[in-house]
């Protein structure tokens, strides 16, 4: 192994710096290392380089992203090393072996506090603590990011044997797919009369981003009828009817008004069914309600 590994390290706000950190010297029981093929970069991640720091704000699990930092937490790479038998590190008891390609998810629970037992999964977990986000790289064990030669995928992480035929893109995206559950949510929702997201439903997805185009493939996936994707660049828009989308519509010069009848029309006058905001501005959820 080497005894070095290049890795982009964000320093502070603004700034990142590419470091020449030290390869771990041992692995705790249960920890992974694989070296890496891909990596996203979140909107996480650009938050971080703002200087928006805080994660899971109003939680038990708030806490602030760290410097310095790998960052990377959308990734795919092969297993290099571990120390343990693989189906007890694997998160469905596959038989992990060295050589095989994996993703994880980027948050790490500790399975013994009070949220972590009474309600399943982050961010409640009073111990969380995030691959590429709240792991310092001045310390052992330095590489818990994607954005390095090798990652460090400490104990309890949650590491997942990706089969042989999946791209390396598409197992980079699964974190970000991930992002969809609240459609599955949505769906189970329509069990109760009236309410949810049910088959044949017009669904209109506001914002054509990378989380967006997962929603409009999901919302495909799972029955939608006609989906509309809103944006202002015609670049996503048209991207977005790759991904499923029936139709775009350009916002940049609309009036919120323009648009609900714009919808309206588009749904013989009743309005969209399910409306996914993925933009992360208060004046959108208005219009997405109104719609
Ligand atoms: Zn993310
Ligand atoms: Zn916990």
């Amino acid at each position: 192994m080497p005894k070095t590994v290049k890795a982009a390290v964000m320093v502070a706000p603004g700034k990142i710096e590419l470091q020449e950190l030290p390869y771990p010297d041992h692995l705790e029981p249960g920890a992974v290392i694989v070296k890496m093929e891909m990596s996203g970069i979140c909107g996480t991640d650009k938050h971080a380089f703002r200087g928006e720091l805080t994660l899971y704000g109003g939680t038990e699990a708030e806490q602030p992203m760290v410097f310095p930092s790998v960052h990377g937490h959308e990734n795919s790479g092969v297993v290099v090393e571990m120390n343990g038998r693989g189906r007890d590190i694997e998160y469905s008891g596959q038989d992990l072996k060295v050589g095989d390609r994996v993703t994880h998810c980027p948050n790490v629970i500790c399975g013994r506090c009070w949220y972590c037992r009474s309600i399943h999964g982050y961010p409640y977990c009073a111990e969380h603590q995030g691959i590429g986000m709240t792991y310092y790289a001045d310390r052992f064990p330095y590489i818990v990011g994607g954005w390095a030669e090798y990652m460090y995928l400490p104990p309890k992480a949650w590491v997942y044997k990706v089969p042989d035929y999946l791209p390396v893109e598409y197992t980079c995206l699964t974190e970000l797919f991930v992002v969809t559950a609240l459609l599955d949510r949505a769906k189970e929702l329509a069990a109760y009369g009236g309410r949810g997201f049910h088959f044949g439903d017009t669904v209109v997805v506001q914002g054509a981003g990378a989380v967006g185009m997962m929603m409009i493939a999901k919302a495909r996936l799972l029955g939608a009828g006609k989906i509309i994707a809103l944006d202002k660049s015609e670049v996503k828009l048209n991207l977005a009817k790759e991904f499923g989308a029936d139709m775009g519509i350009n916002v940049n010069d609309l009036s919120d008004e323009e648009l609900v009848e714009i919808i309206r029309d588009e749904t013989k006058g009743r309005g969209a069914d399910v409306v996914v905001e993925t933009v992360g501005r208060p004046e959108v959820v208005k219009v997405g309600l109104e719609m």
